[in-house]
């Protein structure tokens, strides 16, 4: 198969090569092991130095385990991970201790992300501690200067998380993610619990973030107009596969999968009175215990051919940049 990640060109902060994850699924009090759930099959990217990558689809899609495996959280089936030049698979302990400080990770839920018994101050305290970071009489002014970077007061320092409202907590999060000064920020639907009305600040302040502190994202999310607004390069996932990845620009324009083609008709227009042909998939995704042989989208696809379903669609580079998985030409 060709490799998206070494076609760039240009040095990636990120590479993935043939990422898989299964997970045992077992039985009885031996743990037999009687099937395996595919949540990653085969995935290959790259993300370059300051860019935005979006990785989008429905939920199960394996986007979420995607961005832990890069993390190192969870440990790959096979595969390859490179950060920065250099191969993590297996490195352990000591080591995996200093590269958490270089990739950092943005939750979903705020609230559950952060201990309720502790200030923010502390929660922005603690990773500096853990990784024996910074300290010292400045502390304080770290955490104020850290607080002010993502828009909140230095006062927020003696408040607790439930003192704060959704978009003030993500603010936490960001606040705690940036106190290590990582190159990497894994943002995992780091909206999609907030209200619409705050999204949009968030994602202009991850957008001003990355440019004060020269940050790289994986921005996990199902919602394709919030991928839109801030990614670079966008990759779609279906049941553990990569089915499509380019530019933004390529794909909100000419979207050439089925799946991808549908996501984005789901997206609302703005204008009043503004009609579009919505693609309504039909079923629901297949059970990943289960893929079904051939390409994995062909039992909601509506271009569905006999090849497609005893034949895997490589993914392949359709015009420049722009990496499809399907039979369709
Ligand atoms: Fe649809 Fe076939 Fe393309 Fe899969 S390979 S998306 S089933 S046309």
């Amino acid at each position: 198969m060709p490799d998206p990640a070494i076609k760039a060109g240009r040095e990636s902060l990120v590479e993935v090569k043939n990422l898989t994850k299964y997970f045992p699924i077992t039985k009885g009090i031996l743990s037999r092991v009687v099937g395996r759930v595919h949540a990653v099959d085969g995935v290959s990217f790259n993300i370059l130095p300051g860019e935005t990558f979006g990785l989008v689809g429905e939920s199960g899609c394996g986007k979420t385990t995607t961005g832990r495996l890069i993390l190192r959280l969870i440990e790959p089936t096979s595969g390859d991970i490179v950060f920065d030049g250099r191969k993590i698979n297996d490195i352990k302990s000591e080591e995996l201790r200093c590269l958490r400080r270089e990739m950092q990770i943005v939750f979903q839920d705020p609230m559950a992300s952060l201990n309720p018994r502790m200030t923010v101050g502390d929660l922005i305290k603690e990773p500096l501690e853990v990784h024996r970071v910074g300290g010292g009489a400045n502390l304080d002014d770290q955490i104020s200067d850290l607080l002010v970077a993502v828009g909140l007061r230095p006062n927020h320092m003696y408040c607790f998380p439930r003192e704060l409202s959704g978009g003030q907590r993500q603010r936490v999060g960001m606040a705690r993610a940036l106190s290590l000064r990582p190159k990497l920020i894994v943002a995992d639907e780091p909206v999609s619990a907030l209200d619409v009305s705050i999204r949009s600040q968030i994602i202009n302040l991850l957008k001003d973030l990355q440019e004060e502190f020269k940050l790289t994202y994986l921005f996990i999310a199902h919602d394709m107009s919030v991928v839109k607004h801030i990614s670079d390069r966008v990759g779609v996932m279906y049941l553990g596969k990569m089915v499509e990845m380019a530019p933004k620009g390529l794909l909100f324009a000419g979207p050439q999968h089925p799946y991808t083609q549908a996501l984005l008709s789901a997206i609302p227009i703005p204008s009043p009175g503004a009609k579009k042909d919505r693609i309504i998939l039909e079923g629901d995704v297949p059970n990943p215990i289960d893929p079904p042989p051939g390409c994995r989208f062909n039992t909601r696809c509506r271009y569905v051919m006999d090849r497609c379903r005893q034949e895997e669609p490589i993914l392949r580079e359709k015009e420049a940049s722009h990496w499809v998985a399907c039979h369709l030409d």
